[in-house]
């Protein structure tokens, strides 16, 4: 509990005229006397210091009875004590009477207080003269004079001033009908005459309206307004343009205050400001790196597009000639690496020039189309390769595959292409093809596993077309048939020529091996 205590340089203390008044009446009451008689201070005889009198007789022991206790007290206690004890008044606050009280008579001395009311209604600080006084029949009796500090003017201009915000008291001006037509200033501090560009006189001898003359256009009326209506306090952020029309942010608070509104204003333009820049950019940021982001994903699409044309032939999709050797390439060294088999099969379209002749030259590509996507779709996938040397001229690389299981697939994808019909126009188109396989002989080039499997597809086709040939090395070629198909008798097949040497056996124009 706050508390001052003085038994010395009261005068100077006290801020109530009536404190000095009945202390200099109590000191030579004691001088002439010895003692203050009571009577003096009677309220009766006070008058309207009466009101802040409080005069108290002791009961037996520390207890007193309150004979006396002013309106003015009671009104800010809240309550008359006459009649009461001030042993009513409990814990700190009761014990503080008591002493003081008990230290006044005991010594016979005035004492000066100053304290924190627990029961105040309206005060918080109280300031007490304590005078112990004599009855006329001896008896002691306490006479305190009791006062509510009251807030100065001075302490609310030095508030006033001293807050960074500017700060506005307005009363409502209501017409005939009772609605608010305009406010009437009633309090504001300097800060508030600077934010709207007026000195403080004007701003209180004149009217919210001619002081803001924004103030129905930018919203804030209405606001305040409501504030009066629903007496609940708001805080947001506004802006108010200046006098010279640039824009300006406050932070705007608005208290209920009578029939109007206390309000106070916090210039941040400079951190709105900065902050809508700051969001501004990130908005920007945001924007250039979709941007951005858009930009890598088309140069991806385009170098995966590049990439594509660069290692696919265009008209079936098949991988190009390069791509394939490149394939065929890496599947050797692969295999050379891990001790891997790897094998190939050369396919070429029997009488090709036939079909582009009796289809035309859209006929042919279709049979190209569908031999590329029969044969690709019936390799492995991610592990074989299927490409297109020039032509109607294929390879098929098969890593991790030895001669058998290669001759057993070529067989297969032979079959599939023989029995299938490729549509064209009203119709469909037949087509077969010839299969060289071999195998990588662990040492031999690359040139020269691939020249094996054209010597095996040439035989394939001097065995008469849609068959495939092995070449089970050492100069072994093999023609595989499917069971019931009449093998054609060795002496059929015309005796294989290297094509580097010339020939009058079937022509050939080979794009295999180094040729
Ligand atoms: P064989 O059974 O002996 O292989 O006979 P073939 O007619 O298939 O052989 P040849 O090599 O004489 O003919 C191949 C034909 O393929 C010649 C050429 O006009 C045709 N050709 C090459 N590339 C294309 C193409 O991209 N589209 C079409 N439609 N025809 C092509
Ligand atoms: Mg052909
Ligand atoms: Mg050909």
């Amino acid at each position: 509990m706050y508390r001052e205590i003085y038994d010395s340089g009261i005068e100077e203390r006290c801020h109530a005229p009536a404190i000095r008044r009945l202390l200099a009446q109590w000191r030579s009451l004691v001088d002439e006397h010895g003692f203050a008689p009571f009577a003096p201070f009677d309220p009766i005889s006070l008058g309207s210091d009466a009101d802040d009198l409080i005069v108290m007789v002791p009961l037996d022991g520390e207890d007193y009875v309150y004979a006396h206790y002013g309106s003015a007290i009671a009104a800010n206690v809240g309550m008359d004590m006459t009649g009461h004890q001030t042993s009513e008044f409990k814990g700190e606050v009761g014990d503080f009477f008591r002493d003081i009280n008990a230290r006044a008579v005991g010594e016979g001395i005035p004492i000066l207080t100053l304290h924190r009311g627990a029961y105040a209604v309206n005060v918080h600080i109280w300031e007490r003269l304590i005078l112990p006084c004599r009855d006329t029949d001896g008896s002691t009796i306490v006479v305190v004079y009791c006062k509510a500090r009251e807030l100065r003017d001075d302490l609310l201009t030095t508030i006033l001033d001293a807050s960074l915000d500017g700060i506005v008291a307005m009363r409502l001006v209501r017409g005939t009908d009772g609605a608010a037509i305009d406010g009437q200033i009633i309090a504001a501090n300097r800060r508030a005459g600077r934010l709207v560009g007026r000195p403080i006189e004007d701003m209180l001898s004149g009217s919210m309206r001619t002081v803001f003359p924004r103030l129905r256009d930018s919203g804030l009326w209405d606001r305040y307004v409501r504030v009066v209506e629903t007496r609940e306090p708001i805080e947001f952020v506004a802006d108010y343009p200046a006098d010279d029309g640039s824009e300006r942010w406050f932070e705007i608070a608005v208290a209920p205050l009578g029939d109007g509104v206390l309000a106070t204003y916090a210039d941040i333009t400079t951190r709105k400001l900065a902050e809508d820049a700051a969001r501004l950019n990130q908005l920007e940021h945001a924007a250039a790196n979709e941007a951005l982001k858009a930009e890598i994903a088309r140069r991806q699409e385009l170098e995966a597009e590049l990439s594509r044309l660069a290692t696919r032939d265009p008209l079936t999709g098949a991988l190009n000639r390069r791509a394939i050797t490149d394939g065929l390439q890496r599947a050797i060294a692969l295999a050379e690496r891990y001790g891997h088999p790897v094998s190939l099969f050369a396919v070429d379209l029997d009488q090709f020039k036939r079909i582009n002749d009796q289809y035309g030259h859209a006929g042919g590509d279709a049979v190209l189309k569908a031999a590329v996507d029969l044969m690709t779709h019936g390799l492995r996938e991610e592990v074989d390769l299927f490409g297109r040397l020039g032509g109607e001229e294929f390879i098929a690389v098969l890593p991790h595959t030895g001669l058998t299981a290669a001759a057993a697939v070529a067989e297969r994808m032979r079959a599939l292409a023989a029995a299938h019909d490729v549509p064209f126009e009203d119709g469909a188109i037949r087509f077969s093809a010839s299969f060289g396989v071999a195998a990588w002989d662990g040492r031999e080039s690359l040139d020269r596993l691939l020249s094996r499997a054209d010597a095996a597809l040439y035989r394939a086709k001097a065995s008469g077309r849609n068959v495939v040939c092995v070449d089970e090395g050492e100069g072994e070629l093999l023609v595989v048939r499917l069971p019931g198909e009449t093998p054609i008798a060795p002496a059929d097949v015309p005796a294989f020529r290297p094509r580097t040497r010339q020939n009058s056996a079937p022509r050939r124009k080979s794009s295999l091996g180094q040729g």
